[in-house]
């Protein structure tokens, strides 16, 4: 068993590249009630793998439109069998991946979950795939939920939330990651108008009148 963890490094080190991105802790701005374990696992990093011939991640179009693009995947470094799961090279390819498992694309809220219910720390499980800048957005979006445990029974403010968490992730980290102001910006404006149309769905008022303003600015210290 010797041949688990490090055989799978090494056969994709040429292929992909990593790179621990920073995620510290973010307090909680949406009212009381929307989450039940804001932060019941500190996070601190993700391990974010992307294939070494991708393209520039700056010369795609961001277009943060959507739950959940393909080419994100959470990888698991072991099997973690209380988690549905899939082979990981059907979904990330590019990876070098083999018989490694990932966690099944429909199984994000399952995650949320039992993550938090068997107090299993994301980390340990996953590492993430995502080749492009939309799927790494969801992908810190994500993140937010495994450590941050609601019950989803407001899923406007319950979102809004985990994007200004994956927002200012992504602004940490955004030299690393390759990400321009322009590029940011404009990440920010896709996410304000996604969240305009959840509180809309919802039949809700937007908690701020300029939900552009909001993402535009540092995270909040209160809504
Ligand atoms: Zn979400």
């Amino acid at each position: 068993m010797d041949d688990g963890p490090r055989a799978l490094d090494r056969r994709t080190a040429s292929l992909a590249t990593a790179l621990m991105l920073d995620v510290p802790p973010m307090p909680c701005i949406v009212p009381d009630g929307v989450f039940d374990a804001w932060s019941w696992c500190e996070s601190d990093v993700i391990e974010w793998r992307r294939p070494a011939d991708a393209p520039p991640i700056l010369r795609e179009t961001p277009a943060i439109d959507g739950q959940n693009p393909a080419g994100l995947v959470f990888v698991m470094r072991e099997e973690c069998t209380l988690l549905p799961r899939e082979l990981a090279r059907l979904h990330a390819f590019g990876y070098g991946l083999d018989g490694e498992l990932a966690l099944a694309p429909y199984a994000i809220d399952d995650a949320t979950d039992l993550l938090y219910a068997n107090r299993l720390r994301p980390r340990d499980v996953f590492w993430l795939a995502a080749s492009t800048l939309d799927a790494l957005v969801w992908g810190l979006h994500d993140w937010a939920h495994f450590h941050n445990h609601g019950p989803f029974d407001q899923p406007a403010m319950t979102e809004l939330q985990c994007d200004l968490v994956a927002l200012a992730w992504l602004r940490r980290n955004a030299a690393r990651i390759g990400l321009d102001d322009a590029c940011l910006t404009t990440v920010a404006r896709d996410l304000a108008r996604l969240s305009r149309k959840r509180f809309d769905e919802e039949q809700l008022a937007s908690p701020v009148a300029d939900l552009d303003a909001l993402f535009l600015g540092p995270y909040p210290e209160t809504l």
